[in-house]
Parts: structure tokens; C-alpha cells; sequence
């Protein structure tokens, strides 16, 4: 039903994303899925998604979710997608819609905190409770005022208080695959993806600073020295002095 625009920006012929023809008619089911995907396409960005009427309502956020609840993070919806696209983790042909990687980087339950969820979203206000392995506690997604074409389209993705909130960075902590544990690049690597392009959206690796680290255990064992004994500490003092004047 709302796949139609789904269906028609992409080539299933070409790419390995699934067409949500097997879709729905489960019946009713007690849990919906929740899930995020790291996609980095021409841009990178994560593609928050629940599960509601048999789609994935889908939002795509391009700094991803905060467990700050200070930080508001934009959220576009798009296109509805299949449900079974929670799975999907792999790599989209360069020229197709959306083309690069896909990670499933989170994914889990949701239940809603607004009574009835279908006006909360016509409202443009639905809370609720994210049962993932990342993302947990209480959220809201708020439809905001947006321009020109994307007034009805700009959502703010917001984490409430609650023992699950923190203003560490879950997207640079826990960069990994929820059901892979690979990073983007190793995706890429194993699905035939452009790897230099994926790396891109991984976090940089911690800096090497070869330099750094042995200035800073140099420190730490001199003063742990100049702790037990003064002696020694003036003694090498003196020495640099010498040395360096
Ligand atoms: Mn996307």
C-alpha cells in the first residue's frame, strides 16, 4: 500500500534490497520492530525506522541519535519501507538509489508511550520506548517546522530523561554492526562495496601519537619515582640541565 514510492526509485533486478512483495498479512503481532541503519550514501546518515501498519516508518538522521537529551537531531522522514528491510545489511550498487553500505546498527522493539500512535503521528508527536541493544528508555519524534518542501518532512529525534540517557557518544562509541559486529569498511570489503568510501563512515581510528604516549609514560614513571624518592629526581634534574644548557 505505502510502498509504491519505495518500489519505484529502485531496480530490485539491481539491487539486493528487498521489495516487500512477501509483505504484511501476519497478522497481528504483540511486538513491533524497531530498528537504525548506518547508510553511508552520497551522504552519511542513519535511517531510524518502526515498525506501524505493516511498513517501517522510516526517518533518515544525518548526525544519528543522541542519548543526550540536550541534543535535538534532525530527522527526515522518507519513503515507507518493508518490513522486511529491518534485516537488510549489505552494500547498494553505486547508480542505484541510495547506492553504498548499509549497517544494521541497531535494532530491537518499540512500544509506544502515546496512547493512540496513529494520531500521535498525525499530531506530529509520538513518544515511546525503544527496546534495542543501543538505544533504549523513553524518545519522542517531533514534526517541527521545516522550509519550502520539507515543512511536512523535518522531525526532531529527541531523548528524554530517563536512566538511559548519557551525553557519551553512542555513534562514535559503539560504531559496530548490531547483528554483524563489523564496521562499515569490513561490510563494504565483504560485499563487493566501495571500501575507501564506506571507511569514511567509520570513526577514525585513535590516533597513533607514538610521540605522546611515550611523553606521557615518561611522565607518569618520573613521577612516580620523584613519589618514592627525591633524590634520584634531582639527580636527573640536574643532568638535563646540564645537557640541554
Ligand atoms: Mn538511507
Amino acid at each position: 500500500m505505502a510502498l509504491n514510492e519505495y518500489r519505484k526509485k529502485r531496480d530490485f533486478k539491481i539491487s539486493p534490497e528487498p521489495s516487500g512483495e512477501k509483505s504484511s498479512a501476519k497478522g497481528s503481532k504483540s511486538s513491533l520492530i524497531y530498528v537504525v541503519q548506518k547508510h553511508r550514501a552520497t551522504q552519511l546518515h542513519y535511517d531510524f525506522r518502526l515498525e506501524f501498519h505493516g511498513t517501517l516508518l522510516s526517518w533518515a538522521v544525518p548526525k544519528g541519535p543522541s542519548l543526550d537529551p540536550s541534543t535535538k537531531r534532525l530527522a527526515m522522514q522518507v519513503e515507507d519501507h518493508p518490513v522486511e528491510y529491518a534485516g537488510f545489511e549489505g552494500v547498494i550498487p553505486e547508480g542505484e538509489y541510495g547506492g553504498g553500505t548499509v549497517m544494521v546498527w541497531d535494532k530491537g522493539t518499540w512500544t509506544s508511550e502515546s496512547p493512540d500512535p496513529a494520531a500521535a503521528l498525525e499530531k506530529g508527536d509520538l513518544k515511546f520506548t525503544l527496546h534495542g541493544k543501543k538505544l533504549r528508555g523513553s524518545w519522542v519524534l517531533v514534526r517541527t517546522r521545516g522550509f519550502g518542501s520539507s515543512s511536512k518532512t523535518s522531525w526532531l529525534l529527541i531523548k528524554h530523561r530517563d536512566e538511559f540517557a548519557t551525553t557519551e557518544d553512542v555513534t562514535q562509541e559503539m560504531p559496530r554492526s548490531a547483528v554483524s559486529n563489523r564496521l562499515l569498511a569490513d561490510i563494504a570489503r565483504d560485499d563487493g562495496g566501495d571500501v575507501e568510501k564506506a571507511v569514511t563512515g567509520d570513526p577514525a581510528p585513535p590516533q597513533p601519537a607514538k610521540g605522546a604516549a611515550a611523553k606521557s609514560a615518561g611522565g607518569a614513571a618520573r613521577s612516580s619515582r620523584a613519589k618514592s624518592s627525591a633524590k634520584p629526581a634531582v639527580a636527573r634534574g640536574s643532568k638535563r640541565r646540564t645537557k640541554s644548557t
